[in-house]
C-alpha cells in the first residue's frame, strides 16, 4: 500500500464527502472503500476542461472513445474484491487510472494492464504525481492476462469481455476472486470466485463498460 496521497488539495473536503454520502446512500457498505472514494483525487484523472465534473457520480470520457468509470460502479467492484482481502490484484484496462489509484490504497501490489499506450502514459504520470508506488503497469492486450505475474488473489476487468475468458481463470489463485462486466448490448457484472479447480459464478447487477478489445494502439 502506498503512503498518503499527494496532490489532493485542490477539490474541497465538503465536494468528496457528497460523493460519500451519495455511494452510502447507492449501497456501498464498506467504510475502508468508502474512505479511500473520499481521498483519491479523481478530478486529477480528467482533462482540465471536465475536471469540474470529476465529484459527480457519473461516467466521464477520457480520450481515444474510452471513459472514466462511475465512482459507483468503481467502489462497487473494489468492494467485491475485498471482501476476499487479496494481496494482488490484476486489472484489465488502466483507462484514466483513476481505479488503479483506488485499488492501491486497499492492496499490497497491483498489476495493471492497458492496450492503449497513450492512456497508459498519462495514466502512469498521474500515478507518479500522487507518489503511488505499489502499481506495476502494462501495456498489452490483457485479454490474455499477465502470467509472468500470476496467479493473483484478486482480478478485476474494467472493459467488457463477451465471457470471462478461461486465461483470466486460470491466473485465478485458489480463494480468489475475478470481477468483470460481461456481455454485448446488455451487460451484467459478473463474480466468479475460484475454490480449487471449481469456479462458482454469481450476476450480480446490470452494467454498461465499453468493450474488451483484442490488440494494442501505439
Ligand atoms: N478503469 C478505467 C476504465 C477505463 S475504460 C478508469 O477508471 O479510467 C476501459 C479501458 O480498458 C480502456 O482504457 C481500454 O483501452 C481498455 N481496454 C479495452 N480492451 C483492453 C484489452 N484487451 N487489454 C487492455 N486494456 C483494454
Amino acid at each position: 500500500m502506498s503512503g498518503p496521497l499527494q496532490g489532493i488539495g485542490m477539490t474541497s473536503r465538503r465536494t468528496r464527502m457528497r460523493l460519500v454520502q451519495r455511494l452510502r446512500e447507492s449501497g456501498i457498505e464498506s467504510d475502508a472503500v468508502l474512505e479511500v472514494m473520499g481521498q483519491v483525487p479523481r478530478h486529477i484523472f480528467l482533462d482540465e476542461a471536465l475536471s469540474h465534473r470529476a465529484y459527480e457520480d457519473t461516467s466521464l470520457p477520457i480520450g481515444h472513445g474510452q471513459t472514466l468509470s462511475q465512482p459507483y460502479i468503481v467502489a462497487r467492484m473494489t468492494e467485491l474484491l475485498l471482501r476476499h482481502e487479496p494481496a494482488s490484484v490484476l486489472e484489465l484496462g488502466t483507462g484514466s487510472g483513476y481505479q488503479t489509484a483506488v485499488l492501491s490504497q486497499l492492496f499490497e501490489q497491483i498489476y495493471s494492464v492497458e492496450r492503449i499506450k497513450p492512456l497508459q502514459d498519462r495514466a502512469r504520470e498521474r500515478l507518479r504525481q500522487l507518489n503511488i508506488r505499489n502499481v506495476l503497469l502494462k501495456h498489452a492486450d490483457g485479454g490474455m492476462g499477465w502470467p509472468e505475474r500470476g496467479p493473483f488473489d484478486g482480478i478485476i476487468v474494467t472493459a467488457a469481455p463477451m465471457d470471462v475468458p478461461g486465461e483470466l481463470l486460470d491466473q485465478l489463485a485458489d480463494g480468489g476472486v475475478l470481477v468483470a462486466p460481461v456481455g454485448e448490448e446488455r451487460q451484467v457484472l459478473v463474480e466468479v470466485m475460484r475454490h480449487g479447480n471449481q469456479f462458482e459464478r454469481r450476476e450480480l447487477e446490470p452494467v454498461h463498460f465499453v468493450p474488451l478489445l483484442g490488440g494494442v494502439v501505439r
